[in-house]
């Protein structure tokens, strides 16, 4: 017998995942599709898995320079297996977690590839199952350009860098978005020599230009070597990888790590049946995917304009809003202020960064940090904005001491 269900969701990533548990909220009867692992790239092979190698790397890194601070841990070291082990503990921990909420909630867990073949109907396992709706959240996949090819064994995508055995004693990372910042970060912190080759004239392109400059003064400090303005032509692997570059250089390291960004790749589209995620290519951010999810199936709208992000950067990266360069001149207050200022960041000895906040008219319409903190920090601002609170009225909120929070309120006073 052939059962209607009510949803059917191809990929159990955060949109799909999200869909899924939300639908049984509302006691609709779904059907979860996933191929590979529950929890998607998110939980697999993003978000969690480098932020968990991230969390070894920075307190590897504080040790080493910890005399400063009355400690001593010069003799520091690395045991780098025991760091993708707790890495995959972490990742499982969590996947077994998400796999009994699912389960929990009632909702029907198929292990396939899944092929929408219209707008009722899904195929899996030589099987069809019929929906009254069906939203596809596949995701997205590593993307590489000519000539950049992945070996998997030294020239690398994203994933596989998660499953290296060993450090690497130098790596090239090519592209400076996101990923490639959060890997030059974890690397240099473990004292692998880092160079990264970004094609646009600064560092982490999408980011407010002063931030862009933040992060590249701070990498300087790291001994991070830095090419911008400069094109990768090709790369190939000798006994060791050789980087060809449009200037006419050559850069060799052990490995390459290729982080040009994210593809989606080639499916049939049908009209009534909704895609949500990465594969939109809107915003590839989880909490972004995980929100489209709620918004179809609670109807809980959201500000598009308003999507936070966060870079792990050292120290964090995070913004919302308008950027400068995207204003004209004039037409907006700034203010800036320097962390040092907080005695917060003197007592962590994290003193490196800025909180900018943008104004018009009263209104906050851009803010931008690099500070220890600056991923929660951030949505303070954030809810300001999405509530039109102005910086008069956030002004009158009590903000505690010694906090890194202190900083947003002496910010808006310079505006
Ligand atoms: C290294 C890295 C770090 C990241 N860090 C962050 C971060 O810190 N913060 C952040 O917000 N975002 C981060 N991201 C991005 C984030 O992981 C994605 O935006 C998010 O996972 C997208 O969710 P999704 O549900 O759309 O797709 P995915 O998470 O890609 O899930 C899609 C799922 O669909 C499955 N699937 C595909 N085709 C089929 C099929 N035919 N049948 C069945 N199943 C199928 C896949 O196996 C996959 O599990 C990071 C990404 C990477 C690569």
């Amino acid at each position: 017998m052939n059962i209607k269900y009510d949803l059917g969701i191809v990929g159990g990533g955060p949109a799909g995942y999200t869909a899924a548990l939300h639908a049984r909220k509302r006691g609709l009867r779904v059907v979860l599709f996933e191929k590979e692992q529950l929890g998607g790239v998110c939980l697999n092979k993003g978000c969690i898995p480098t932020k968990t190698i991230l969390r070894s790397a920075e307190l590897y890194e504080q040790l080493l320079s910890s005399e400063n601070i009355g400690l001593s841990f010069s003799d520091a070291k690395v045991d780098f297996t025991k760091v993708i082990e707790r890495k995959n503990q972490v990742t499982s921990k969590l996947r077994k977690g998400l796999e009994l909420t699912l389960k929990n909630s009632g909702t029907i867990i198929i292990n396939a590839e899944a092929k929408v073949l219209d707008k009722n109907t899904i195929s899996a396992n030589g099987e069809t199952y019929t929906f009254e709706k069906i939203i596809v959240a596949t995701g997205s996949e590593p993307a590489t350009f000519k000539g950049m090819d992945f070996d998997h064994k030294n020239i690398l995508c994203s994933d596989d860098v998660l499953e290296l055995t060993g450090l690497p004693k130098s790596i090239v990372i090519v592209g400076s978005g996101a990923i490639g910042i959060e890997w030059a970060r974890i690397f240099s912190a473990f004292q692998v020599d880092v160079t990264i080759i970004e094609l646009a004239e600064n560092l982490l392109p999408v980011a407010d230009i002063e931030v862009s400059k933040r992060i590249e003064r701070n990498f300087k400090t790291k001994k991070i070597n830095i090419y911008k303005s400069v094109a990768v032509e090709s790369i190939d692997y000798n006994g060791i990888c050789n980087v060809h570059l449009n200037n006419g250089e050559t850069i060799q390291a052990e490995k390459v790590l290729v982080a040009v960004g994210r593809k989606v790749p080639e499916y049939k589209k049908f009209d009534d049946v909704t895609y949500i995620g990465d594969i939109c290519k809107e915003i590839q951010l989880a909490h972004f995917a995980s929100k489209q999810a709620i918004e179809v199936i609670d109807g809980i709208k959201f500000d598009k304009s308003l999507v936070p992000s966060v870079v792990y950067g050292e120290p964090e990266i995070a913004w919302v809003g308008k950027r400068e360069q995207d204003l004209e001149p004039e037409s907006y207050k700034k203010s800036m202020l320097l962390v040092s200022a907080l005695g917060k960041s003197h007592c962590d000895n994290s003193t490196d960064g800025f909180i900018k906040v943008l104004s018009k008219d009263n209104k906050i319409i851009g803010a931008h940090i690099v500070s220890k903190e600056a991923s929660a920090l951030i949505q303070q601002v954030l809810i300001a904005m999405q509530n039109n609170i102005t910086a008069d009225k956030l002004k009158e909120v009590c903000f505690a001491h010694p906090t890194y929070s202190e900083g947003i309120f002496e910010a808006l006073f310079g505006l």
